[in-house]
């Protein structure tokens, strides 16, 4: 069956009665607008228009849609297999993927576990720190990271979000406790302010025997606030786990693969973590996947500890035809286009952003790599703000208090005006903010 029919109102009435959306009131649910196809860097609607691609779909599509060498990749693997299980058989789509992951990423990350989703890869990677400690027979189940933070939305990747944006209010009494410090206030094009570390040295002071792993997104705190930290933050947690030989888990589900102008954020401050999480791009946008990495070190020790192994395996552990489009997509972020593509979106959001720094609406406007934000002032009115956009020709979409742009490496200078254009003359109406 090939999808080509124009969705009827029939159909879009039963998405609003029986289908769940992401974040989303069923019985109050905003607007959502039938997508048909999507090309290069651009959604094509049901209903005939075309809107200009501001999101990659959550930082996935780094590539753009439709690409033809991800989509070769995926239509040849569908003809050896789509999926069989990991348990006990091995391919070579898993085999490429993870050889080309551990080449690319720092050198003492070296063993993959894949996985299905974002949110899982960082629920195998507290569970790693968990059993790290176990089997070293000092058994810790704490885990410290910073206010702002996002990390998924399962209940171990929960614990680890802002208390506050993900109301860990609702999960009182069932979410595990862990330490939260001041969100890094040190911008990363500021100054380096030494008092910024206080709480967070004082937590991990008070709570160094208890503390498994410190978790955090490197240099970008993506869906807790689009907040970019100095890169000095990462240099010094470094010393200070290692100092205390706690585990460092760096996010880089949104971060990885070229976003914020390197190829890892760690990069920025040229430091390694024990255990690197990593999703989203990794497919190009095309399938969910997701790749937890750690050293031989933190391996060896969960493997000579009292389960003799490490305790997760998902069915779709490793599923070839996400690998063989994950190998794709790193093919051509090998041919190194992105440093160029990435640089120049930089330039230019920098430049088209600026005339709304100061707009009575606006509080801040930042941009690092290819991601521009916008932080208002008041909330916005989502339903009325995604209907200018859509109007204007463009997906965006805005949450709280922040409209922000995470293009396709791929877009063209003319395609990324339309958005900043759009972005700029939005914050100027107030109808578009809540009271
Ligand atoms: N960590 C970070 C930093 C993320 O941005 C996200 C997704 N927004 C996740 C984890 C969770 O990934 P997923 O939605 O694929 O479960």
């Amino acid at each position: 069956m090939v999808y080509k029919s124009i969705m009827t109102p029939n159909d879009l009435a039963f998405d609003k009665r029986h289908i769940w959306h992401p974040y989303t009131s069923m019985t109050t649910p905003l607007p959502v607008f039938p997508v048909q196809s999507a090309h290069g860097c651009e959604l094509h609607l049901t209903t005939g228009e075309r809107l200009v691609d501001g999101m990659s779909s959550w930082w996935a599509a780094i590539h753009g849609y439709n690409h033809p060498q991800l989509n070769a990749a995926m239509k040849a693997q569908i003809d050896e297999m789509s999926h069989v299980m990991f348990g006990g058989i091995t391919h070579q789509p898993a085999v490429d993927l993870c050889r080309r992951l551990v080449a690319m990423t720092p050198a003492p990350l070296e063993c993959v576990f894949l996985a299905d989703s974002g949110s899982v890869a960082v629920e195998v990677a507290m569970k790693m720190a968990l059993q790290y400690w176990q089997a070293k027979g000092q058994p810790r189940q704490r885990f410290l990271t910073f206010r702002n933070g996002y990390h998924g939305d399962t209940f171990g990747a929960m614990s680890v979000c802002d208390p506050d944006n993900s109301m860990h209010s609702l999960w009182q009494g069932y979410l595990p406790d862990n330490l939260f410090a001041t969100a890094p206030q040190s911008r990363f094009d500021g100054e380096w302010d030494e008092l910024d570390m206080v709480p967070f040295a004082r937590l991990m002071a008070a709570h160094r025997h208890d503390i498994a792993a410190v978790i955090l997104e490197p240099i970008v705190q993506g869906a807790g606030g689009m907040r970019f930290y100095h890169p000095e933050w990462l240099r010094r947690i470094r010393k200070m786990c290692d100092r205390e030989g706690i585990l460092l888990i760096a996010d880089e589900i949104a971060t990885g693969f070229g976003r914020t102008g390197k190829l890892f954020a760690c990069e920025h401050a040229g430091i390694a973590p024990d255990i690197l999480c990593l999703g989203k791009a990794l497919t190009g946008g095309t399938m969910t996947l997701s790749a937890t990495l750690t050293t031989r070190d933190v391996a060896d020790t969960i493997s000579n500890g009292e389960a003799g192994c490490f305790m997760h395996g998902p069915t779709f552990m490793g599923n070839p035809l996400a690998c063989a489009v994950a190998n794709a997509s790193l093919q051509l972020l090998e041919s190194g286009d992105w440093r160029n593509q990435v640089a120049t979106i930089e330039a230019q959001l920098s430049r088209e952003l600026a005339p709304i720094r100061d707009a009575e609406t606006v509080a801040d406007v930042r941009v690092l790599g290819a991601i521009g934000v916008v932080e208002t002032r008041q909330p916005v009115n989502m339903a009325a703000l995604q209907r200018f956009f859509v109007s204007r020709g463009v997906w965006v979409r805005p949450f709280g208090r922040l409209i922000y742009l995470m293009p396709p490496y791929i877009i063209t200078s003319q395609q990324l005006s339309r958005l900043t254009q759009a972005v700029c003359d939005a914050v100027r109406e107030p109808q578009h903010f809540l009271p």
